[in-house]
């Protein structure tokens, strides 16, 4: 793997990042610490971050995050790639989850979705589905945003959600699909966030995407470790280089980029409500 990348220059107004792994980003030999990770982002204007978790132990580390960090907010789930590998063990791992649900810093229920890229049984593709089901009838029971995991699965996604109903605040979080698809998820409300690949040379359909986005329904996000944007495509990725991406994303469209990090930062808002910084009661 390439150098972690210095850090780029601070963006002119406070961004968030919707959607990265502390945990992840922390392991290794050299891994950034939850501490500098939330540090080095908000030396470049990334104030606030969302941490994700993939199953039970990942989703109560996002939760103690969450306690420590005014700029973090958690969401909590058993990854589609998990769910399917779990078989019998399921329901008991889904209801394990579900005890994490109801706790002021936890704001999304996810990432949950589909996975066939990884996941191609079909058996396994049932465990999918029926995990994500029971994720979004959470979302709606505890009134957390939905954050959606899609990968090669778009149009099952959203008939899934057409089927089972969208909930009021839907992130589809690595959006990876084109002007059409994301007219569709747009069309039900849903807020795109765009990652590091949207970069990438090759992913020109999606930034047709990125540019038919109403500014009130992008955001913007590393999924760190992973997916860290071009001119550092395959270094390590962690949340002080959403300004390189944001950059991006203002160029594509043509925003202002003090406007589009205002946009971002009122949408991340919107989604997982008030991060309340600057609260007194730490411990
Ligand atoms: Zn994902
Ligand atoms: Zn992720």
């Amino acid at each position: 793997m390439k150098q972690r990348p210095g850090a780029p220059e601070a963006l002119p107004r406070p961004v968030t990042d919707a959607h990265t792994h502390l945990d992840s980003v922390a392991e290794g030999e050299d891994g950034l610490s939850a501490d500098e990770s939330v540090w080095r982002a908000a030396a470049v204007g990334v104030t606030r971050l969302v941490d994700v978790g993939v199953d039970v132990e990942s989703s109560a580390g996002a939760i103690a995050h969450a306690e420590r960090f005014d700029g973090v907010v958690a969401a909590v789930a058993l990854h589609p790639n998990d769910a399917a590998r779990l078989g019998d063990r399921l329901p008991a791992e889904l209801a394990r989850l579900e005890a994490l649900i109801d706790h002021p810093r936890v704001r999304g229920v996810g990432e949950t979705g589909l996975d066939y890229y990884r996941t191609t049984e079909p058996a396994a593709q049932r465990l999918q589905k029926e995990a994500f089901a029971a994720h979004i009838a959470w979302a709606k029971a505890y009134d957390k945003a939905l954050v959606i995991h899609d990968r090669d699965a778009h149009d099952d996604i959203a008939d899934v959600l057409d089927a089972e109903g969208w909930p009021d605040r839907v992130q589809f979080h690595c959006f990876s699909a084109d002007a059409t698809f994301a007219r569709r998820c747009l069309d039900a409300g849903a807020w795109l966030s765009f990652p590091g690949t949207v970069t990438f040379k090759p992913n020109e359909a999606l930034r047709e995407a990125l540019r038919i986005t109403p500014s009130d329904r992008l955001l913007v996000e590393t999924d760190a470790p992973y997916l860290t944007p071009v001119p550092f495509r395959g270094a390590p990725n962690a949340s002080y280089l959403v300004p390189v991406t944001a950059r991006f994303l203002a160029e594509q469209r043509g925003d202002d980029l003090a406007a589009l990090c205002d946009a971002l930062h009122a949408n991340a808002t919107a989604v997982f409500g008030d991060w309340g910084e600057g609260r007194d009661d730490r411990g």
